[in-house]
């Protein structure tokens, strides 16, 4: 009989609790907040999650500050050290610090390195880090966009650097936003493949289209599917699709999931109209991708998801494709008037587009 391995949820009540934004009203700072987490947790306990045979709770790995080095800069680890030490403050319009953001976005990469050291270690079948604050933005040298640290992308630099773990690793990031921190880390590595969905802003211009295949060696693993505001769930699962095949071929190890949910409908901040049964979707089928390919090795990081009514049922939705057991979807999401609307005709297009970008490197599929 086969063993199955534990799920691994990491998680802390620190993310509970600090680096709380200055506004109480909301302005785009005040929605990551600690009541992301809290929600969470209060949903996992009232259904009982932790009491699951396949589930462990375990905290972030404790990590020393020389591991920040991995994938910042000192100038900024030392900027955010200090202006906490200070009591907070902040950088700019998208990134705010409090005395206590230093400590908890380095507990932050604690979770993501846990998350993914556990499931390459064989402790975990596969694991869900929600930790805050996200950091899918972040790069070398700067905070951004909500994000203090890139979690994902020092948790990879660890694997490469203190592990000897060197094999492929798709990073598949599902955020609302283009996470353009993630992609500059890996933008010239032929070892790592970052794949992206993300709302696109098609009038003004942005970071995070097609185009962007990276370069030199890395060219090919860089992959962005810009999608208008306003996809729904068969939308979402339609773009999926590409990835399939190409991750087929690129054969990783690994898959990194940066678990954002700011795509959900009632997200503050987001704009496109996904509801939870679609996250299982998702999850089920990268559940599917990774068994075939890397023994189902995969890793959730928590990056965005505002919406603290919808955001539980999200990660219920990913937990339970994870066990392999039925999503019921909440009450209130049944007949929402806008889940037969469809952009497909506008995906359609910018999917062959794509295809024709990458088939120099992945042939054509
Ligand atoms: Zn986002």
């Amino acid at each position: 009989m086969i063993v199955e391995k534990p799920i691994g949820i990491i998680v802390d009540d620190d993310f509970t609790s600090g680096h709380i934004p200055p506004y109480p009203k909301p302005s785009f700072i005040s929605f990551e907040n600690p009541l992301r987490i809290k929600a969470i947790l209060n949903h996992l306990e009232r259904i009982q999650i932790f009491s699951h045979k396949r589930i462990v709770n375990v905290k972030p790995k404790e990590i020393l500050e020389a591991t920040l080095e991995l994938a910042h800069s000192k100038y900024h680890i030392e900027t955010i050290k200090r202006i906490s030490k200070m009591g907070g403050g902040l950088l700019d319009d998208e990134v705010f610090l409090t005395e206590d953001t230093f400590n908890l976005a380095k507990k932050a990469i604690g979770g993501a390195i846990e998350a993914i050291e556990g499931v390459i270690g064989n402790k975990y079948s596969q694991s869900l880090a929600l930790i805050r604050p996200p950091g899918h933005h972040a790069i070398r040298e700067k905070a951004s966009g909500l994000c203090i640290f890139n979690n994902i992308a020092n948790s990879i630099l660890y694997l490469r650097e203190k592990l000897d773990f060197h094999e492929n690793i798709a990073i598949i990031d599902i955020d609302n936003h283009f996470g353009d921190g993630l992609a500059q880390y890996f933008y010239d590595d032929p070892t790592v493949l970052y794949f992206s969905i993300h709302e696109f802003d098609f009038t003004e211009g942005d970071l995070g289209l097609m185009n962007e295949l990276g370069i030199d060696e890395g060219i090919g693993k860089n992959i962005n599917f810009p999608v208008p505001e306003g996809i729904t769930n068969d939308d979402f699962l339609y773009c999926l699709e590409l990835i399939d095949p190409i991750l087929k071929k690129f054969k990783p190890a690994l898959i990194i999931v940066a678990a954002g949910f700011d795509m959900y409908y009632a997200d503050p901040i987001g704009n496109c109209l996904l509801t939870s049964i679609t996250y299982f979707q998702f999850a089920k089928k990268i559940m599917r991708i990774a068994e075939n390919l890397c023994e189902g090795k995969i890793a959730f990081i928590l990056e965005g998801g505002y919406d603290i009514i919808g955001l539980p049922y999200c990660i219920e939705a990913i937990i339970k494709a994870l066990l392999n057991e039925r999503y019921d979807p909440p009450e209130f999401e049944d007949n929402l008037s806008f889940l037969n609307d469809s952009k497909r005709n506008e995906l359609e297009k910018i999917k062959t587009i794509l295809k024709s970008l990458l088939n120099p490197y992945w042939g054509s599929f």
